[in-house]
């Protein structure tokens, strides 16, 4: 069994190829780069246009698969933003009807929830989803992907992307912003803001602004900011892996990349006897392959739609969707 899986959430074009024991026999990206500020949705969404039929090509060449051996067509029908999301759609739709095969739609944040499964061998992980759109603790009970919580203002990365800008950076900002904190000395005080089980960052990014007016080098804001948003969410996640008895956590989102992330989460679960992975970066950040993967699970539920109902989904919720192919697996109510 071979399924293509086409990502488009935001700026990121990907599109995968997975076979069903969730060997990635091919990944192909590429990501629009705004040159100066934020990402402008009609502008990626170019960029995906332009790029998807190349990237079909070559994920296909690399995975020495042809059309006629691709048994199905999976797409990020939401969450993201709506032009980008359109765009991977069309394509998703075009080669489903082409090719004449079924057209399966998933979640973005599901995805990246279940490639981490398969990558970890881990049965019930609690899932750290930390992207630039995004920032989510899920977890499996009762039929589907629970939220039990998620940032009240922006992602994580979006917060990490918009205070490199303002700081004279381009996009994006979280790994410049790594190597800058591996610089830093001096731990600024910043608002801490954990809200029972949610976290928010627009203070933060408020009071960092400020304390580089005052003159604060940047190695230490990006060494303070790092510290105080990585302990926020190591904390719920913490809080999560206790109060829904889970024994693994995983990582997923492009800031699941950072090493200090990795590190603070590992050690928090490791602490608690816990297990922790993150899986390698290009399954990380967004990518097909992850649709490919879900796409695959939910066909085997028969989730495939007809084209006429594969509407794109722009805030589709993670505990929207049902995941009946957990049915089989493990309880985790
Ligand atoms: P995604 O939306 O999941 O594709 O991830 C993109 C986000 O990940 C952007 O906001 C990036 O700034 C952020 N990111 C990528 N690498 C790192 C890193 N090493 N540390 C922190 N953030 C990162
Ligand atoms: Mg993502």
């Amino acid at each position: 069994m071979v399924v293509v899986g086409i990502e488009s959430t935001a700026h990121t074009a990907s599109v995968g190829v997975v076979d069903e024991s969730a060997r990635v026999l091919a990944v192909a990206s590429d990501m629009y780069r705004p040159p100066r500020g934020g990402i402008h949705p009609r502008e990626a969404a170019n960029h995906h246009v332009e790029l998807f039929p190349g990237l079909v090509t070559r994920a296909l060449e690399e995975a020495h698969a042809r059309p006629t051996e691709v048994d199905a067509v999976a797409f990020a029908q939401g969450p993201g933003l709506g032009p980008c999301l359109r765009a991977g759609a069309t394509v998703a739709r075009t080669l489903a009807l082409v090719w004449d095969r079924p057209l399966v739609p998933v979640n973005h944040c599901v995805a990246h929830l279940e490639i981490a499964r398969a990558m970890s061998g881990l049965d019930d992980p609690l899932l750290l989803y930390t992207s630039g759109g995004n920032t989510q603790v899920i977890a499996y009970g009762s039929g589907r992907y629970r939220v039990l919580g998620e940032t009240l203002d922006i992602g994580i990365g979006n917060f990490l992307d918009k205070l490199w800008i303002e700081l004279g950076g381009t996009f994006p900002g979280g790994p410049a912003l790594e190597a800058e904190a591996k610089l830093g000395q001096e731990l600024l005080a910043l608002p801490y803001s954990v809200h029972g089980m949610d976290v928010a960052f627009s203070g933060m990014l408020t009071a960092a602004l400020a304390q580089s007016a005052r003159g604060a080098a940047r190695t230490d804001l990006a060494y303070s900011v790092e510290t105080t948003a990585y302990a926020m969410l190591t904390e719920v996640t913490e809080r999560a892996l206790a109060h829904r008895r889970k024994e693994a956590v995983v990582l997923g989102g492009g800031v699941a990349c950072n090493e200090r992330l990795r590190g603070m989460v590992r050690a928090m679960a490791e602490g608690r006897g816990a297990a922790m992975f993150a899986p390698e970066r290009r399954m990380c950040v967004d990518n097909g392959a992850m649709i490919a993967w879900t796409g695959y699970l939910a066909l085997g539920e028969g989730l495939s739609v007809p084209i006429e109902a594969s509407g794109i989904e722009p805030r589709q919720r993670t505990d929207r969707v049902g995941a009946p192919w957990r049915r089989a697996g493990t309880a985790g109510a």
